[in-house]
């Protein structure tokens, strides 16, 4: 990776750290899930509202380094809006990105600007704190689902 690549994508993950887009819980919401990386210390609690298959809103209130919370920000700026059918293929891209170790050619396209923490994939300690609000999301989707089936 080029340096400028690595100091756009460093801009992008500070940005995001620093405004933290769709943060704060709100209502009304289907599932509300709590995870932790204790590796850094980092914490989320998230709260996802589906109308039908469409992701509303994720909420959130999150503790840790500028990784996870640039992380919260840039997914719920990818997801909400979207159903989770249309944002599954991104979720995946974004894990595929993140388990590559760096070998991985993230899609621009589909990522937009989660493909910032391809720099982050290539450091293992932080692996966890950029996967940690995708997961809660995961989570969470699978209960309000789960829910909504019973
Ligand atoms: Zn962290």
């Amino acid at each position: 990776m080029s340096h400028d690549l690595d100091s756009l994508y460093q801009d992008i993950i500070l940005d995001h750290a620093k405004r933290r887009l769709n943060s704060g819980l709100r209502e009304p919401f289907e599932a509300e899930v709590h995870h932790v990386n204790p590796t850094c210390g980092d914490e989320v609690t998230l709260r996802l509202h589906l109308d039908g298959d469409v992701v509303r809103d994720i909420s959130y209130d999150n503790q840790g380094c500028s990784i996870s919370s640039a992380s919260a920000s840039v997914m719920t700026e990818l997801l909400i809006g979207k159903t989770a059918a249309e944002n599954q293929p991104v979720f995946d891209a974004f894990l595929e990105m993140m388990r590559g170790k760096g070998q991985v050619e993230p899609d621009e396209d589909v990522l937009e600007d989660a493909i910032a923490f391809a720099g982050a994939a290539k450091l293992t300690a932080r692996i966890k704190c950029a996967l940690l609000s995708w997961m809660a999301y995961q989570d969470a989707l699978a209960r309000a689902q789960e829910d909504s089936h019973v």
